[in-house]
């Protein structure tokens, strides 16, 4: 894989696309600038990479649309060094755009064939600062938990109390939250060991949030 003149040009096109749909966070736009997510595309896609859509990925799962990247990452605030855990890895462009950021990205899948792959295409970006897991995100990483954030990246149909005793007082979960057509994007607030806040933001659409886990065969 490499990043072209045309790849870095097509991606200040999008950039300028989110600015225009509302993204104001200059971080956010510098992540999405900087990481080429034609990486995360089969080379025949390539072209596809810099629409503002989402796309199929293996496993009948899909890359979320940049715009809703954008979205999620903004409501995130995140900060260098937050220690962030996403649930549904998928390609691994929205934890190459958190880790761009300077986080430090702990991100789990349920299907093995994902996990695999995406894990190669990170270690190639050479991100240091990304641990990739293989399990059922419902469950959350105990062993790594509290963290300050946590993003999920698939439709929930209820917030799983196991993510949010995973969280650190203060920290914050974003969660698209609905049934399997549409979800509410939802950004809770820790505000003391039983204090949650809520806020809901627009609608989107998510492949959905599944239980247990599915090995490559
Ligand atoms: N963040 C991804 C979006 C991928 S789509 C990206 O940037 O490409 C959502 C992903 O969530 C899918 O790959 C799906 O398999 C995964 N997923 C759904 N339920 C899960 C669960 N319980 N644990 C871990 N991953 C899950």
């Amino acid at each position: 894989m490499i990043d072209t003149y045309r790849h870095k040009g097509l991606r200040k096109r999008l950039v300028d696309e989110l600015k225009r749909k509302g993204i104001s966070d200059e971080e956010v736009l510098r992540a999405i600038g900087k990481v080429p997510r034609h990486f995360f595309f089969d080379s025949s896609f390539d072209q596809w990479a810099y629409q503002d859509n989402a796309f199929p990925i293996d496993c009948e799962q899909t890359i979320s649309q940049p715009f809703t990247v954008a979205f999620q990452t903004q409501l995130l605030k995140v900060n260098p060094r937050d220690k962030i855990l996403e649930i549904g890895t998928g390609s691994g462009y929205q934890a190459a755009i958190l880790a761009e950021m300077g986080a430090r990205v702990y991100t789990i899948e349920r299907f093995e064939t994902l996990y695999t792959k995406a894990s190669k295409i990170l270690h190639t970006l050479s991100y240091s600062n990304i641990y990739t897991f293989f399990g059922d995100g419902y469950k959350g990483l105990p062993a790594y938990a509290p963290f300050d954030k946590i993003i999920v990246t698939c439709g929930a149909t209820n917030i799983p109390s196991s993510l949010k005793e995973q969280l650190k007082i203060g920290g914050l979960l974003v969660i698209p939250v609905g049934n399997k057509d549409t979800q509410h994007m939802i950004r809770m607030t820790r505000l003391t060991d039983q204090k949650y806040q809520e806020e809901t933001f627009a609608e989107f659409r998510f492949v959905p949030f599944l239980k247990g886990v599915e090995k490559s065969r």
